[in-house]
């Protein structure tokens, strides 16, 4: 099936790390070529959360996409349409003051606020320990309809040890999150990255369009712990949450396969210098976005729904944030390629992507290829 072809919409990225300065310039090509827009997590150094911020961060991505000559696969995608939509970091100096100025976008319009455990993944140190303390922020989220972004992991217990890596999740999920979901009835919430069968229990119980949602990578999507540790641990695979269990991955597989409308693609690339990457300390975070589409969409092919893909990847996300699917599409192509190069930044500085032919798990090979977009 060589000429195997799929046009959908122009994909939305629920969760998408872009770093700043040299790393921003060398890898938002490579979600701008594949994604429409896309929600940019705020958990840069200093964290974004003011509207001035945000709309420094902004320019700087706009910058960076308007930039680029050529791209990645020779595509003729004009990365300049790449609409970067903004968030808060849920910090202890975020107020109720800045939820209205974001809601109103008169400085630059704040589509959501993420809270990340405190000290759970990159620069997280600035995070509530117990989300349920920042009372006000999120009643007044409730009153303007700002959604949270959930990284819903327990990472640190009452006693300020840390909880095995491999339940944090689950313990969020039968802990936090109910919690939350009743004292604040009306807010909306998505949780992030899901990786467990708990929380696909949960979702799948509770899921709501424009209440509760969940956004899935394609990291989890593809792997499991025993890749991970396959021939030594494998570097490119470590991220928060961890990639679980067979059990787990089989679960989300067969929860995307029904084409739920409260789920949708956040691919949670998050690049790293090879240094931090390949460290005696590895760096949280899997770069993934100049495969991410390729491979959800291999995935989807894989299980046979290949239906199903437009609603996951290009109407689900926009419709959580209020926003319609995009008119433009993209035209993906069954073709076997490979990633054989790193991304290298004006500083020489390496980035090396999921899937990498050598780093990755050893000689992997994507199904899918971009061909065209509009
Ligand atoms: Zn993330």
């Amino acid at each position: 099936m060589t000429n195997k072809t799929i046009t959908i919409k122009r994909p939305f990225d629920s969760h998408v790390h872009l770093r700043r300065g040299a790393v921003l310039r060398a890898v938002a090509k490579y979600t701008a070529e594949r994604f429409g827009r896309g929600i940019i997590m705020p958990n840069t150094e200093p964290p974004i959360d003011t509207v001035e911020q945000a709309l420094e961060y902004r320019k700087e991505i706009l910058s960076a996409v308007s930039s680029y000559a050529s791209v990645l696969q020779n595509t003729s995608i004009d990365t300049a349409k790449f609409e970067p939509l903004m968030t808060f970091y849920l910090t202890k100096k975020l107020s109720p003051k800045d939820i209205e100025k974001g809601a109103s976008g008169d400085v630059c319009k704040i589509y959501a606020v993420k809270s990340y455990p405190y000290g759970a993944t990159t620069n997280s140190q600035w995070g509530y320990r117990n989300i349920l303390e920042a009372k006000d922020v999120l009643r007044e989220m409730e009153n303007v309809g700002m959604p949270l972004l959930l990284h819903g992991e327990v990472h640190l217990n009452a006693n300020d040890e840390e909880e095995d890596p491999y339940d944090g999740e689950k313990m969020f999920i039968a802990d936090v999150l109910p919690r939350l979901l009743d004292k604040y009835p009306k807010l909306k919430v998505s949780l992030e990255h899901m990786s467990s069968a708990e929380a696909i229990d949960f979702m799948e119980k509770n899921g709501a369009v424009d209440k509760l949602v969940t956004t899935v990578t394609p990291h989890h999507l593809m792997y499991d712990r025993r890749q991970a540790f396959s021939g030594g641990y494998r570097a490119l695979l470590h991220c928060k949450p961890l990639v679980k269990t067979r059990e787990d991955k089989e679960r989300l597989l067969a929860m995307v396969k029904k084409g739920l409308p409260f789920v949708s693609a956040g691919t949670d690339t998050a690049p790293h210098p090879e240094s931090k990457k390949f460290s005696s300390c590895c760096a949280f975070g899997v770069f993934n976005s100049p495969v991410a589409l390729e491979l959800y969409t291999q995935v989807f092919d894989e299980l046979g729904c290949l239906d199903k893909l437009e609603g996951f990847l290009s109407v689900n996300g926009p419709r959580f944030f209020g926003l319609e699917p995009l008119t433009a599409t993209i035209t993906l192509v069954k073709e076997d390629w490979q990633v054989t190069e790193p991304v290298v930044t004006e500083e020489g500085v390496k980035i090396w992507s999921l899937c990498h032919k050598d780093h990755g798990l050893g000689n992997e090979v994507i199904h899918w290829k971009i061909k065209s977009g509009s």
